[in-house]
């Protein structure tokens, strides 16, 4: 019911996509009573020169500028970009828009299919930039029933409490985060960007429950929206924000041992000890490409410089930081109050770079493997050299897996079996903050 009030109102309110009330200019001081932001937009893809969207009953095509109607359609939608917009064609129909389309389902519970996977609200095709960008509007609560089971996993009954954490966290996050991809047209990506979202294929009947269970709910600090962090597995101590990334520090997300020393919530994880190997030339072959993305990024914001500081010495006047050359050494030079590496040096024929915090696991990708960057910056390095003294090969051996910042959802998973209630798994990973009812 709540879907199609929703659209009444943006169709009355204002014809563009997503909606989001802001929260009110003086709070009860009994209750914050945020307003539930109707809608989100989820970023699914971007610059494609066609999206193709199956229809499974009747939806309605709208002129995305002022959701005018167009016609009704069903089955396969096709959407193809052209120099002056968006041509779509459905059967025997077709046509074209300057701006983009909207697909909106008579019945909106995953009743449009895209890339095998079926979605709950409508779709935005969109022309931004070279490309076409497809863009899932859909509710809160709804958008949380795809990202909960993606994000954590199903583990059934036992790890209830860690599904409501979870689903408090990904709330939150979800509503600190609004507009926070406005140069790209939407809220949040469906990925490991922002959360992993799929729709909902792969539901899960507790992870609704948790969701349920919790809805509304989300976490304050100091009257703020929490940046609700989270992260698969900290390997026994969690980060502080701005010893890993070029972020302010926060209260909430300050490092604290995830448990006793010696029997860590996250202990049993298989993610609690790795090894990453360069053999070879794999490191040389590695840094060609992750330095001078480092060095891209850091100079694309002057905060992140600011935060990374020194960050390159070149080896002799005119040294190019973005041809690296081959390595030769690498070093930790300091690390962080939790052990994670907070300056790494790697030094190249090219001079010495300054990687900074969770960046070395972008620098230090692996060269094989499931994962593209390292599992996490908690590590140490063994080098072993050739005849001539040159490294060939680099032995990472860490513990954890993601930035460690937040939740860690392995220790709310062992402190859940262990029957802990997710309010005190909530306190324990967001020291300080509160859990509100924002709106039921
Ligand atoms: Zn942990």
């Amino acid at each position: 019911m709540r879907y199609w009030i929703s659209i009444l109102l943006i169709i009355v309110l204002s014809g563009c996509a997503a909606r989001h009330r802001g929260e009110p200019s003086k709070p009860s001081a009994v209750n914050y009573s945020l307003a539930a932001p109707e809608l989100l937009r989820i970023g699914l893809v971007q610059n494609r020169m066609k999206v193709v969207i199956e229809v499974k009953q009747d939806a309605l095509l709208l002129a995305m500028n002022n959701r005018s109607q167009i016609c009704t359609v069903s089955g396969s939608v096709e959407l193809n970009l052209t120099d002056s917009g968006v041509a779509w064609k459905s059967g025997s129909d077709s046509g074209f828009n300057a701006t983009g389309l909207i697909i909106m389902p008579l019945n909106p519970v995953g009743n449009l299919i895209w890339d095998e996977t079926p979605y709950p609200g409508e779709f935005l095709i969109q022309k931004r930039g070279q490309g076409l960008t497809l863009i899932n509007i859909v509710e809160l609560e709804q958008y949380l029933r795809g990202v909960v089971p993606w994000e954590i996993g199903r583990p059934g009954l036992i790890g209830m409490a860690a599904l409501e954490a979870q689903s408090v966290a990904a709330r939150t996050y979800s509503i600190a985060n609004l507009k926070n991809r406005e140069v790209l047209g939407f809220d949040m990506w469906a990925d490991v960007r922002d959360q992993v979202y799929r729709g909902h294929s792969g539901l899960d009947q507790l992870c609704d429950k948790a969701i349920s269970n919790t809805a509304g709910m989300i976490l304050r600090s100091g009257g703020q929206i929490v940046e609700a962090y989270y992260c698969s597995t900290c390997g026994g101590k969690t980060s502080n924000i701005n010893q890993v990334w070029a972020k302010e520090s926060k209260p909430y997300l300050v490092s604290h041992p995830d448990g006793p020393a010696g029997n860590y919530h996250c202990s049993a994880s298989k993610y609690s000890k790795w090894e990453t190997v360069f053999n070879g030339g794999e490191i040389d072959q590695t840094l060609l490409i992750t330095l001078p993305e480092y060095i891209e990024w850091l100079e694309a914001s002057e905060l992140r410089k600011k935060w990374a500081g020194k960050y390159f010495i070149p080896a002799s006047p005119g040294s190019d930081p973005m041809t690296p050359g081959r390595l030769k050494n690498i070093s930790i030079q300091s690390r962080t109050a939790s052990g994670r590496v907070a300056k790494l040096a790697v030094v190249t024929d090219a001079g010495k770079y300054i990687v900074c915090g969770d960046r070395t696991r972008w620098v230090l990708a692996p060269p094989s493997g499931r994962f593209s960057i390292l599992k996490s910056a908690w590590f140490d390095v063994h080098l072993s050299r050739d005849a001539e003294g040159r490294p060939d090969q680099v032995t990472l051996k860490g513990r954890g897996f993601g930035h460690g910042i937040g939740m860690c959802q392995t220790g709310a998973l062992g402190m859940a079996a262990n029957g802990t209630s997710y309010k005190k798994i909530l306190k324990h990973y967001y020291p300080g903050s509160s859990i509100e009812q924002a709106w039921k």
